[in-house]
């Protein structure tokens, strides 16, 4: 299994593991209940964390970065009906296309 993601916040992972559920990436929660072990643990290592198999290291990766640059990124124009998008957005909510089908403003 290959770490892919940690966040202090549970709320932070818990989102990261819905967009790996949605891409069809098997993951496993860690840590979860190890923020009391803080002070006997480096800060970083009672995060939450989640894991992957090996194979899907790359691809989860990918994903992840793909989900925080639309969520941080501009807004977007539909390519199939021209609506304009709020960047939080990865399907046209008018027509249904996805952002991947379609291309950058
Ligand atoms: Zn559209």
């Amino acid at each position: 299994m290959k770490r892919v993601y940690r966040a202090a916040s549970l709320l932070q992972v818990a989102h990261a593991r819905n967009v790996l559920i949605t891409a069809g990436i098997h993951c496993e929660l860690r840590n979860q209940y190890l923020a009391g072990a803080l002070g006997d643990l480096p800060m970083m290592e009672t995060w939450p964390q989640l894991y992957v198999d090996d194979a899907d290291e790359g691809f989860a990766l990918s994903v992840l970065a793909r989900a925080s640059a639309v969520s941080a990124g501009n807004p977007w124009v539909c390519a199939e009906c021209g609506e304009q998008m709020e960047p939080q957005f990865t399907q046209c909510w008018r027509c249904g296309v996805e952002l991947a089908r379609t291309t950058p403003p």
